[in-house]
């Protein structure tokens, strides 16, 4: 998707402001002799930017306006090394709460709604822009913050919740507890919103199933505003992200070439409007592609496919790029194997190649050496590698409460 001429004046305007400035992209714009675009070519021109100059920039290196105007920080989690810090200004305040309360209204939230805040409140974005959007939107907002699963209950019954935002897993947390109460004829819920991840199908449906709600995918982060920035809508095709704030192109997270609207790759953020903190062509590593077309719901926000995972997660083998969601999908596709199954990667010296072993469960129904072979031809006419495939039961592999290690490059050692 190319800009349109809106967005490209709200590009330029964005540099012509930066490079005013002695922020950290002032000072690199300036430096690469960058001062004005006018077409896409010019826009492609721009070096991505990333999690790594905010890290460089640390802690407020990147901040594009005077002290008076910043109101506020956020921070986002940083799994190694400096945390990020972004300044907001009020404007870009009240512009994340305008488009939180957009992703509600998007979902059929209404000022009639009591919201349940289960994601936490603190330096990260979460909390707080589940409570702005929600009080933007004039419905009734309950700030639990996460955990005392006691009291979430307590409140969300008491007060007859009717909506429930939270991660996946404590959505999850939370249906079971309701079912193993058998308190489900005592909630209200009718919606829930959970933070865009990569989550199973399978999770969806028993969350779906045990609370009765229909669930709603919220994307964001916090170098871009924080949560809120696109949502699915009740036609459930993808989600619907707010061109009139933001810029999404989708390129090949290795050569960096954006690609055609409808395939894969990662997302790309450039900010139209941001004051604190603008960010042109941030690299989200997020998997996604852009939906071709309008969405049956008549809304012209384009839409972003739910996120199929990080770029960071993806691996080469005899030169071929693969991610685990492909892998996820492919197995996904043969009659019973189950959603578990890792991948060792190591180097034969002696026959100087890669050799690839998927390991992946199957149920007891089926027969496992005829599995491995369909998966093996899977991967050969999809991925064209031929892997080593060993098929085992299911419950072999180990189970994680937090992200689980699929893959395993020994390569590298
Ligand atoms: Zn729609």
């Amino acid at each position: 998707m190319k800009l349109n001429d809106t967005q490209l004046k709200q590009v330029d305007a964005q540099i012509k402001r930066l490079i005013k400035t002695d922020s950290y992209y002032g000072k690199m714009y300036r430096d690469l002799g960058i001062d004005s675009i006018t077409s896409q070519e010019d826009f492609e021109k721009i070096p991505f930017s990333s999690k790594a100059d905010l890290r460089n920039a640390y802690p407020l290196g990147i901040q594009a306006v005077p002290d008076e105007e910043v109101v506020r920080i956020h921070s986002s989690s940083g799994t190694t090394g400096k945390p990020v810090i972004i300044p907001y200004t009020a404007k870009d305040v009240d512009d994340w709460a305008i488009m939180f309360a957009r992703c509600y209204e998007t979902a059929g939230i209404t000022n009639k709604d009591r919201i349940q805040i289960t994601p936490g409140y603190g330096l990260w974005t979460a909390g707080i822009g589940f409570q702005a959007g929600c009080e933007k939107l004039g419905a009734m907002a309950i700030p639990m913050g996460p955990g005392n699963t006691e009291k979430q209950l307590q409140m969300m019954i008491d007060l007859k919740a009717t909506v429930l935002c939270a991660t996946s897993s404590y959505a999850l947390l939370l249906a079971e507890e309701i079912e193993r109460r058998g308190m489900k004829d005592q909630i209200f819920l009718k919606k829930g919103v959970i933070g865009s991840e990569r989550w199973s199908e399978k999770k969806r449906e028993y969350i779906h199933d045990k609370l009765g709600i229909e669930l709603y995918d919220i994307y964001g982060l916090t170098e871009i505003y924080g949560p809120g920035i696109g949502i699915n809508c009740d036609k459930q095709t993808g989600m619907h992200y707010w061109d009139d704030y933001l810029y999404i192109e989708i390129i090949d997270p290795v050569t960096g070439e954006p690609v055609e609207d409808g395939e894969e790759g990662e997302i790309v953020i450039t900010t139209l409007v941001k004051e604190g903190a603008p960010l042109i062509r941030f690299r989200t590593h997020d998997l996604s592609r852009i939906i071709p077309g309008e969405c049956p719901c008549g809304s012209k926000h384009p839409r972003l496919d739910i996120i199929r995972g990080r770029s960071d997660d993806m691996f080469k083998v005899h030169g071929v790029n693969m991610f685990p969601s492909q892998v996820e999908e492919l197995l996904g596709q043969i009659d019973g194997v189950s959603s578990e199954y890792n991948i060792n990667i190591a180097h034969d010296d002696e026959i100087n190649k890669d050799v690839i072993l998927i390991t992946a469960e199957a149920e007891g129904r089926v027969n496992f050496e005829k599995t491995g072979q369909l998966i093996k031809e899977a991967f050969k006419s999809k991925m064209n590698v031929t892997p080593r495939v060993t098929v085992v039961p299911v419950g072999t592999l180990p189970r994680s409460e937090k992200k689980t290690k699929r893959v395993f490059d020994h390569r590298e050692e």
